[in-house]
């Protein structure tokens, strides 16, 4: 079960967590997970730069370690990345030990200071132990792109009747939500901007990594 927006009430509970930039300008954050994806992730791009949109790409470091000319092109293209993890771990069916390895190993690949747990499952205690370094962020809208029992038209209602200034949406570079995705992510960028907002990545998203590092390290073991 999941909601196209999380609930105000909850985010008091969580609020270690990032849910939403405060903000009264009209911005969005526009993110994308699980990529970088061969088959989505240049498309995505390429829409964005049609709309002048920045976003931010939360990737799955196994796959930055094999597709890592796709990395290099989002950080050359002025985007924000984030860790999800080495292998899109569950934290809540994962030791902490082996969920941090799993956030160090991608940090080899993305060196950036945002993460998001995959499935927004992380335990109180991954929270504590990641939040020195990371800023941990989670949404306030969620495309649902994921979904494959819905469709695109849906995806696209649930972004635009939800977003508020700085709201932080959750979007999928993956193959699994290309179908949704590709009807979804042009008309939301068209109907938000046809209200004044602006698509910008979120702070902390730069890599400290030179550009030439982009080192495909060998998967191991977990
Ligand atoms: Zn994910």
């Amino acid at each position: 079960m999941y909601l196209a927006r999380t609930p105000d009430l909850l985010r008091p509970l969580y609020k270690d967590l990032l849910w939403s930039m405060p903000t009264t300008e009209r911005v969005v954050h526009l993110t994308f997970d699980d990529g970088p994806a061969p088959r989505t992730t240049p498309w995505v791009l390429d829409t964005l730069a049609r709309h002048g949109a920045k976003a931010t790409f939360f990737c799955i470091g196994r796959n930055v370690a094999m597709h890592p000319d796709l990395f290099a092109r989002i950080r050359a293209e002025g985007h924000g990345v984030g860790n999800h993890t080495w292998d899109h771990r569950n934290g809540w069916r994962t030791s902490t030990f082996a969920y941090l390895r799993s956030v160090l190993l991608c940090q080899m690949v993305t060196g950036t200071s945002l993460f998001r747990p995959p499935y927004g499952k992380i335990s109180r205690e991954q929270v504590r132990a990641l939040q020195g370094r990371f800023r941990i962020v989670m949404w306030d809208v969620l495309s649902a792109d994921f979904d494959t029992r819905i469709d695109g038209d849906r995806c696209i209602r649930n972004v635009v009747q939800n977003v508020r200034p700085g709201s932080i949406v959750v979007f999928h570079d993956s193959i699994k939500a290309a179908p949704r995705l590709r009807k979804a992510l042009p008309a939301v960028l068209e109907n938000l901007t046809a209200n004044d907002y602006r698509f910008v990545a979120l702070p902390g998203g730069t890599t400290g990594l030179p550009a030439s590092r982009q080192a495909c390290i060998p998967p191991t073991r977990s």
